[in-house]
């Protein structure tokens, strides 16, 4: 079985297990060990603007994974605002108003 899960090949046309077509120019070439990373690399170098789209639909297929969140939780930014109110006490402005 082949994996054909991935959407490399709408860019390219499967020849044999070592070679595919570029469906951009129609050439054919080899690709060693069967892999999609050369084909990868030749719409990157070569097709740039497919190769983006590429990655797209890649994305688009991993819309499941969750997103990392980036905001502080309630409990960090409490603590964050205590230690804001330490480092006000530890100055103490009453210091300068016996001066
Ligand atoms: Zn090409």
């Amino acid at each position: 079985m082949r994996p054909k899960s991935t959407v490399i090949w709408s860019f390219f046309d499967e020849m044999t297990v070592n070679s595919a077509k570029c469906k951009q120019f129609g050439k054919s070439f080899s690709r060693k060990g069967g892999g999609t990373t050369s084909l990868k690399l030749h719409l990157k170098s070569q097709h740039s603007d497919k190769y983006e789209e590429l990655l797209l639909q890649e994305q688009g297929n991993q819309q499941n994974e969750p997103q990392t969140a980036k905001q502080l939780t309630p409990l960090q930014e409490c603590k964050k605002q205590l230690t804001i109110k330490d480092s006000l006490k530890n100055k103490g402005p009453w210091d300068e108003i016996d001066k």
